[in-house]
């Protein structure tokens, strides 16, 4: 893509009420536009970082049997008063038309899909069923303070399982949590983010959250310094030993939760009566499980992790491009050079952002730095009459040459480390 056509601009500054970090990057890149507390649009870079999230988090859906379907966000008043959710729930949107009905706009799933599934499930034999989607959620959110971290409206991927007894609910569950690490790991927050213990409700003893540790996090988890398994505050407060390991020397620190997992066991089988029958023809009650990540709070937080003081520094399989190719110089026979590197590398299956612009170096690399793209390019006219390219990794203060002709091969090797 080419920048002097991206509609959006980078901004040197931008309100103080964005106290967080993330906002302040993701708004000053052109990534995303707040258009109010806790409600943003994502722009054509933003969208690209989003929609790379979004197909890993796919990839290992589909890998552990998901079937991916959209819900509906305006959802009839009934489904919630059926599981008492509509007088409990706090954060419930709830709006009337102008006939008088009332509506929830969906902030989870669960009174949509359990109604939905008793549509298909009759047997046993058609347990275990897997669906998720990624789909707009609403909350009404007090706390919107965080940029995309805490939004009132956002993109949440979840996934249901339903399951003929309780031992095939916890393998499955155990099936999720690999499935998540792996996801944060291929993020680029593998390191940071740790299985938290959380409370489970009514339903069960223990939920768990994956939480990333960075000082922009809202919640406080202490660490079991001998299993690395984390605790969250409620929890601390009722048992000061490891749920896990029984160990009693815990780190603290603040941390993001980016996804849970809940055990809901027979919780919204039951108000639905959602049933099948097993071998001997009886009726039993399914059990479910629930597992939530919200997108873009995993952008915000990939950003809190990955940054330095000029920018965004993104993990190259969330980055909205691989290189960004930067043209120093604005003569005709240069930029005729320039457009055909930036061909080329496209050609050859780089994902590339070419700075065409007619801007200072200084602007430039200014913007290159916010923006955060992992590789840099540099064309200039002293490296295109040697044939040559500067190549600066985003991490790296140091930047070497590298003969155009053998490019792509050293590129390659660049974008598998
Ligand atoms: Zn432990």
């Amino acid at each position: 893509m080419k920048q002097s056509i991206l509609f959006t601009k980078t901004a040197k500054s931008i309100s103080s009420e964005e106290k967080s970090i993330n906002s302040q990057f993701l708004i000053r890149g052109g990534y995303i536009d707040k258009l109010m507390a806790g409600v943003y649009t994502f722009l054509p870079l933003g969208l690209k970082v989003f929609k790379k999230i979004e197909n890993i988090i796919r990839e290992e859906m589909n890998a552990i049997g998901g079937q991916e379907i959209i819900m509906p966000s305006l959802q009839p008043k009934e489904n919630w008063q059926q599981t008492g959710r509509w007088n409990t729930m706090d954060d419930l949107y709830k709006l009337k038309d102008s006939q008088g009905q009332e509506f929830a706009l969906g902030p989870t799933h669960e009174e949509i899909i359990v109604p939905l599934l008793k549509k298909f499930i009759n047997s046993y034999k058609d347990l275990p069923v897997y669906v998720y989607q990624f789909q707009d959620k609403f909350r009404m959110e007090l706390r919107s303070k965080s940029g995309i971290l805490r939004g009132r409206e956002f993109v949440m991927k979840d996934l249901y399982s339903f399951h003929s007894d309780e031992k095939d609910m916890d393998e499955y569950y155990n099936i999720v949590k690999k499935a998540y690490f792996n996801i944060f790991k291929r993020v680029g927050i593998g390191q940071e983010t740790y299985l938290t213990f959380a409370a489970g409700g009514s339903f069960s003893k223990y939920s768990h959250e994956f939480q990333t540790v960075t000082p922009a996090g809202e919640d406080i988890i202490y660490i079991c310094q001998k299993c690395n398994l984390g605790v969250n505050k409620e929890i601390k407060t009722e048992t000061p030993s490891c749920p896990d390991c029984g160990a009693k020397d815990f780190k603290e620190e603040k941390a993001i939760e980016v996804g849970n997992i809940f055990k809901l066991k027979t919780k919204y089988s039951e108000p639905f009566n959602l049933k099948v029958k097993d071998q001997s023809g009886k009726e039993k009650e399914i059990f479910m499980g629930c597992y939530g990540i919200g997108l873009g709070r995993l952008m915000g937080t990939i950003v809190e992790v990955h940054h330095d003081s000029k920018g965004i520094i993104w993990p190259l399989a969330v980055s909205p491009f691989q290189i960004h190719l930067i043209l120093l110089g604005n003569n005709e026979p240069l930029a005729k050079k320039g457009e055909e590197l930036y061909n080329n590398l496209t050609k050859s299956g780089f994902e590339v952002l070419y700075d065409d612009r007619q801007e200072s170096a200084g602007v430039k690399f200014n913007d290159s730095d916010l923006i955060g793209i992992p590789f840099r390019l540099i064309l200039s006219e002293k490296t295109a009459e040697s044939k040559q390219v500067e190549f600066k990794s985003r991490l790296k203060e140091k930047s070497q040459l590298i003969k155009q002709a053998s490019l792509n091969s050293f590129l390659n090797e660049q974008i598998k480390l």
